[in-house]
């Protein structure tokens, strides 16, 4: 079994609306060992879409298409799929009913658009929609070959695929071996030292394959492998136990864990707090520290410092220190997280100072140098970095490593 997506709308093609869909779907019928070849957008058209379908009918078993199931004149996929299948729409009443009773529900008057998403292929599997009008269909339309349709908005489409769709999935993976996927979140290193790091495995990758994703400030790498649930975990677990013997700290985390929430983390387990002290960041890092669900257990405050007085009158940093060297310094960013930590009574302090331009460089500190600085029970540490990029790149990098400062202060390799 192989399968093509083909998404419907011409918002897509207009640039109007991010085609989410065709991720969403690669991403779960890869998880199920379904091969997928190509992804195409139409337009509502009828013509182009019914070309679209016919092509994609002929060259793979199973057809997913979305989008285009609403009430109006230009929801075509119905139509479509009947015309290129020689199925007829046939009326279900019970669908009907529970449309019509979806709007009464609501005190609502149903349009008369809304009876053709009553209508199916014949032979159609219906697809129960909880978060809207329009069901999907599923519709075997020759042996072995396929077509699913589903509606456009992903709040509706995601639920689909993970509810009703589901039986029909485990049914096409047949005892197929799943994909399974870890990914190791690092941060610390750019994306070329990660790969440079691991040459050699990526140049003999075999049963597990992997590949690097650079994200704001960090590196995923995906391993995957197509095996049963136990064969995979250990394949996964001995390579992963290898790159982070290659990496060391600098893999901090495994799959959707971000970098906030293992800090969190280490601080919950340790039962000690933390306070922020913010410059150029202005406010990221407390901003992603409180993104985290149950983050009042360990953080304090954050103070947004940005003018020098500010961080005399809120941090207690010296006046002298800031003439001395500079609001940019090490002095000044190790003064402020000691500042915020005792004027808090947290066990740690974090801080952020630097130069995020456009504006304001000089040849000894330019554009995007930016000092961090932690404090905490028997630690102190200060980093100097200098980014590139614009503004919100310096912002984001900076906050990034301060976070990654603390990680490594927490997990005791500072
Ligand atoms: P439709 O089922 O064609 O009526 O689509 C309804 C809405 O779903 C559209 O207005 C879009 O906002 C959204 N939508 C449709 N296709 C996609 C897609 N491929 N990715 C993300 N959103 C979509
Ligand atoms: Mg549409």
């Amino acid at each position: 079994m192989n399968a093509e997506i083909v998404c419907v709308g011409t918002e897509l093609l207009l640039g109007e609306t991010l085609n989410t869909h065709g991720a969403f779907l690669s991403e779960r019928l890869a998880a199920y060992g379904i091969d997928v070849y190509h992804h195409v957008t139409v337009g509502d058209n009828q013509g182009r879409l019914e070309d679209a379908l016919r092509v994609a009918s002929r060259r793979a078993t199973l057809v997913v298409v979305t989008g285009g199931l609403g009430p109006t004149g230009d929801d075509l996929t119905r139509e479509a799929i009947a015309a290129v299948t020689g199925r007829p729409l046939v009326l279900k009443e019970e669908v009907l009913a529970a449309i019509e009773q979806w709007f009464a529900e609501r005190g609502r008057t149903m349009a008369p658009g809304n009876r053709k998403q009553a209508l199916f292929p014949e032979g159609s599997h219906v697809l129960p929609n909880p978060n809207g009008t329009a069901p999907g269909f599923v519709l075997e339309w020759a042996p072995g070959r396929w077509f699913v349709a589903l509606p456009g908005p992903p709040r509706e489409l995601r639920p689909m695929v993970d509810g009703p769709l589901r039986p029909f999935l485990e049914r096409w993976a047949g005892g197929r071996a799943r994909l399974v996927k870890r990914v190791l979140r690092i941060a610390g290193l750019g994306e070329s030292e990660v790969e440079d790091r691991l040459a050699d495995l990526f140049a003999r990758q075999g049963e597990v394959t992997m590949a690097t994703y650079a994200r704001a400030g960090e590196v995923h790498l995906r391993l995957a492998t197509k095996a049963s649930g136990a064969e995979a975990s250990s394949r996964l677990d001995a390579l992963a136990a290898e790159i982070r013997r290659r990496l060391g700290v600098h893999v901090y985390g495994e799959d959707d864990e971000s970098l906030e929430a293992v800090v969190g983390r280490l601080l919950r387990e340790r039962r000690e707090s933390l306070a922020v002290a913010e410059s150029c960041t202005g406010g990221r890092v407390a901003d992603r520290l409180t993104n985290v669900p149950g983050s009042s257990e360990y953080f304090t405050a954050g103070v947004v410092a940005y003018a020098n007085q500010a961080k005399v009158l809120s941090l207690a940093v010296s006046p002298h220190e800031l003439t001395a060297h500079g609001a940019v310094s090490a002095q000044v960013a190790r003064a402020m997280a000691a500042g915020v930590r005792r004027i808090y009574g947290t066990h740690w302090g974090l801080a952020t100072t630097g130069i995020a331009g456009p504006g304001g460089g000089t040849p000894e500190k330019p554009v995007g140098t930016v000092y961090v600085a932690v404090e905490g029970p028997g630690v102190g540490r200060v980093e100097r970095h200098r980014w590139r990029g614009d503004r919100d790149t310096v912002k984001e990098r900076s906050a990034q490593a301060a976070l990654f400062l603390l990680y490594r202060a927490l997990s005791g390799q500072a």
